[in-house]
């Protein structure tokens, strides 16, 4: 028999042909089904080989020049020397490759980080499960924001739309139906009754029951094209990149002219100046340079991971360290988004409402003193728990507190009904409902149509609408008020009691709601509302005020501290909330975010009235922006923008998608964003941590210091390397540096400490300067004078002392034919055969580009700061760089290898003298240090 395709079945059949129901599936069918179809994953897609990834690393334009370097090394009877260059790319290609792989772990780590989940029925009761563990059969349960996590069918919509440009490119919302689908012609993804895993909900809510999951899913077949993540450049690795050409660039010249003054000047054979020449390229070019940034980013991420910030580029990273304004939201951001009932008013009286968390338990105060009171008080809550998808969980072995499922605020209004006794199973059987209007955050309402029964569970066709949202948005469309249990026109002094009241709640920093009622007219009689009609026009108007409800959302407690924090490192943060003005600045002077006592409130509406150049005027002042719609936020986003600012936006929900893309760096919450924010952002607070920001901003921030030490680091060394050449050709002190030596300091040595440098965690004093410029230099000229013109002829002043020095001691000072020198008569104290001085001395300066280089490690740790709070062990990995360093200086002039690098083994005592370079190197740096601070007035730790 042929089957019937799932979209031409009808509801029920739905059900039975993927034999389910409502309730959803039991555990043992649900264990039956995972081994019969597998957990809902895609499968990994082919990776690239290993060798293919290794390749890369051996031909990019540096290895290249290397690769040549070492040919001609062969090609001029060196075949000893080529065979060590072309050793040396291998192995830094070896290093970069593991490197690069180090930093795809940290972000598949990353990426594991994040957990997904769906909501579904099961056993009757709505859970939330990972998504890997949904089975075909399953009852998804669908909300606004919701990624769509397998294939399924719609069985209940109410007003659902889905955005299916994943799988079709198409991005207008499609709208979903229950109805069975017999159009021909159409493809399954244009089925109106079918939805698609990896695409999302626009709006509405609905339920829908799974038939694929997996790689069965439609996604599932396209996975391979869309699943690779790939990393795009860094505006910081860009710049690297740049700047390693530059200085290739500069290699080579520098290469070309030490050839010519050798093979000129120096009087050296072709062949010797040539291999001079291809050692100052080596010693010039930053070989680590580009993989220690990506390291440094891999180490940072994961840093970040551990404190709940999820990137999920780690180039983002580097933009975390130069915002200079945070875009926030209020609920759920600043606030816990634990919400709780506080204050009732309802006819003209106020009720206060105990109790704490999502326990239903709680009085209030007063009691009502009439029937007609309580029973208004009683319609007041049951509208609040009626036009509401939320779910109160008692406490289970997992989570030992009351919880909530869905929106927090349904489930303050649910718990407020329990706290009066109301029982939701009564409730709905009382009033089925037969029809949503979901929340909306443009009209700020959402109303539920219900049947009306009465007490012996009889109904007449009664249809009753019950509406809640913002007071003033519901109070427009109210023409009557409950009072008493009567219904009342709404007069002028009523409505001015219920604006007042509103204002005074919240004045405290209460989040307010309005609830309204109407009983809509009878189907048939005189313009009958139809199912299909449930419009918005026709069901939110003509309403009964039923009373306001206030709930506290009491700020997160770490948000004050933050704020100071982020204050303090010039950053500005601006309140962008859909909530109402006086709740926003209420909670705003709570965190510490208002001081002012008049502080300018714009609402949507007034931003709406203003052009362009107005608004830029506007966002220059200290404002509150509140009653505002997604479109405003964006507008906002792009207003600070164009004023050059780099714009955080935190947000959490589906319409926040816009503005959190147009950021430049958009944040969403782990915990209470919604999937589709989720997506659209950069960073996941996965525990919704505001306070976690400035962490990840001070992360961003040391990236691009960490850079700078490490650059200051091996840009230092160069200058001992080359200036022996300098020196010799012009005839000053005649000493050629081997080329060996020369490589084994740039890609031996000064590599561990280096990499170290690149992994320092943040300074404290980070977060005490104002952000940075987007246009400033990673490599400017402070950092170029410091490098090249102290630490390096520190270093070169140093070496040069030492190489003298073994001349002068040993009695033969003529040798350097400086004429000053042998005039000093100074007496022979060490014993060196005369043909072995050079090498002696040669290998002292050697030695002496190691140990200075040690001092320079730590000097190089800070710019301008003592760094007493570092510590001298805060950095593992840089006393381990060191001690590798300085084991492979031992290895070098001790080992028999010593002979190809031009290295005698130097006796004990001499380290007694090379030692101290360190410790001299470091000292002159920190003197350097306060003269500076001394004269900027900077920060200490700076
Ligand atoms: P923020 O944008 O800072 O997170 P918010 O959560 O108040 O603030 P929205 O979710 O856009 O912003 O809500 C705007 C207003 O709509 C709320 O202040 C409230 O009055 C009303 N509202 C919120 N949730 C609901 C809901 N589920 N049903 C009806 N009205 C709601």
């Amino acid at each position: 028999m042929e089957t019937v395709p799932i979209y031409q079945l009808r509801v029920g059949e739905v059900y039975r042909s993927l034999e389910t129901s409502p309730n959803g599936l039991n555990q043992e069918e649900i264990e039956d089904r995972l081994s019969l179809y597998g957990r809902n994953l895609l499968s990994r897609p082919v990776q690239q080989p290993i060798w293919k990834k290794f390749v890369t690393h051996t031909i990019h334009p540096m290895a290249l020049l290397l690769w040549f370097a070492g040919l001609i090394a062969v090609f001029v009877h060196q075949p000893i020397m080529g065979v060590v260059i072309w050793g040396v790319v291998i192995l830094n290609a070896t290093f970069s490759f593991w490197r690069e792989h180090r930093a795809e772990q940290a972000i598949t780590t990353l990426h594991l980080l994040l957990p997904i989940y769906a909501r579904v029925i099961r056993g009757g009761m709505e859970n939330s499960i990972p998504a890997s563990e949904v089975a075909p059969g399953d009852v998804l349960v669908l909300a606004e924001g919701d990624n769509i996590p397998a294939d399924a069918r719609i069985v209940e919509e109410f007003g659902l739309r889905t955005n299916n440009s994943t799988l079709t490119g198409e991005a207008v919302p499609a709208r979903k139906t229950a109805d069975a689908s017999f159009r021909d012609g159409i493809s399954e993804l244009e089925r109106p009754n079918l939805v698609f895993a990896g695409t999302s909900i626009v709006s509405g809510t609905g339920r829908a029951v799974v038939y694929a999951t997996g790689m069965l899913t439609q996604f599932g077949r396209i996975a391979h094209l869309t699943q690779e993540v790939k990393e795009e450049l860094s505006p910081l690795q860009q710049e690297l990149n740049r700047i390693t050409r530059a200085l290739s660039i500069a290699a080579i010249s520098l290469g070309a002219s030490v050839f010519l003054v050798g093979h000129s000047n120096l009087d050296m054979g072709p062949l010797e100046a040539f291999l001079l020449a291809i050692g100052t390229i080596v010693a010039v070019l930053p070989e680590g340079l580009p993989t220690t940034l990506t390291l440094s980013l891999a180490a940072a991420g994961q840093r970040l991971a551990t404190l709940g910030v999820l990137v999920k580029k780690l180039s983002t990273i580097e933009t975390l360290g130069t915002i200079s304004i945070i875009a926030t939201d209020k609920s759920g951001t600043l606030t816990q988004n634990q919400m709780t009932v506080r204050e009732v008013w309802m006819a003209g009286q106020r009720f206060s409402v105990s109790g704490a968390g999502y326990e239903p338990k709680g009085e209030f105060t007063p009691e009502p003193d009439s029937p007609e009171l309580q029973s208004d008080l009683f319609r007041l809550l049951s509208a609040g728990a009626l036009s509401n998808n939320a779910r109160v969980i008692p406490p289970s072995r997992e989570k030992p507190n009351w919880s909530s499922l869905g929106d927090q605020t349904e489930a303050a209004l649910k718990v407020a009904a329990f706290k009066a006794g109301l029982d939701e199973e009564i409730l709905a059987n009382q009033f089925p409902r037969l029809h949503e209007i979901p929340f909306d955050a443009r009209r700020k309402r959402m109303s539920t149509i219900h049947l009306q029964k009465n007490q012996f569970g009889n109904h007449s066709g009664q249809e009753i609408a019950f509406v809640k949202g913002a007071p003033r948005e519901v109070l427009a469309i109210c023409n009557y008020i409950l009072l008493n249990g009567r219904t009342v026109p709404l007069d002028d002094n009523l409505r001015g009691q219920i604006l007042t009241t509103n204002d005074e709640f919240s004045r405290n920093a209460l989040r307010v709601l309005a609830l309204a009622q109407r009983e809509l007219p009878r189907r048939g009689a005189g313009g009958a509302i139809l199912g299909s009609s449930y419009s918005v026009e026709r069901i939110e108007q003509d309403l009964t005020f039923l009373g306001l409800m206030a709930m506290m959302d009491p700020p997160r407690p770490e948000v004050a501290k933050a704020v100071k924090t982020l204050h303090r490192a010039g950053i500005r943060i601006v309140m962008i909330t859909g909530d109402y003005g006086l709740t926003a600045e209420s909670l705003a002077r709570r965190v510490g975010l208002l001081t002012e006592p008049n502080p300018t409130i714009i609402t949507g509406a007034e931003l709406d009235q203003l052009n362009d150049l107005e608004l830029q005027e506007l966002i220059k002042q200290n404002a509150i922006y509140a009653r505002m719609a997604p479109e405003n936020k964006l507008r906002l986003v792009a207003a600070f923008q164009a004023q050059g600012h780099i714009v955080a936006v935190t947000g959490d929900g589906v319409n926040d998608a816009p503005a959190l893309r147009k950021a430049d760096v958009g944040i969403s919450m782990g915990i209470i964003g919604t999937d589709v924010a989720k997506e659209a952002a950069d960073v996941i607070l996965t525990n919704d941590d505001f306070a976690a920001i400035a962490q990840a901003i001070a992360e961003g921030r040391t990236i691009f210091s960490n850079i700078r030490k490490f650059i200051t680091y091996i840009f230092s060394s160069n200058v001992p390397e080359i200036l022996p050449f300098a020196v010799t050709a012009s005839s000053l002190i005649p000493f050629v540096w081997s080329v060996w030596q020369i490589l084994a300091i740039d890609l031996g040595t000064d590599q561990f400490p280096a990499l170290a440098l690149g992994t320092e965690k943040p300074e404290q004093s980070i977060m005490h300067q104002p952000p940075r410029s987007r246009s400033k230099a990673l490599i400017d000229t402070s950092l170029l004078l410091r490098a090249f013109l102290w630490l390096g002829l520190i270093e070169a002043a140093l070496c040069y002392t030492g190489y003298i020095a073994v001349f002068v001691l040993s009695g033969n000072p003529e040798l350097l034919g400086i004429t000053f020198l042998e005039n000093l008569h100074i007496p022979s104290i060490i014993d060196i055969p005369v043909e072995q001085i050079s090498l002696v001395a040669a290998t002292v300066f050697f030695a002496g580009i190691i140990t200075a280089q040690v001092g320079n490690a730590f000097a190089s740790r800070t710019e301008r700061g003592r760094g007493r709070w570092l510590g001298w062990f805060s950095n593992r990995s840089l006393l381990v760089g060191v001690a590798i360093e300085l084991a492979i200086g031992l290895l070098l002039i001790y080992s028999p290898i010593n002979r190809i690098f031009g290295l005698v083994p130097l006796p004990a005592i001499y380290w007694v003298w090379l030692a101290p370079y360190a410790l001299i190197l470091y000292s002159l740096d920190w003197t350097r240090k306060i003269f500076i601070r001394r004269l900027q007035v900077v920060d200490e730790n700076t």
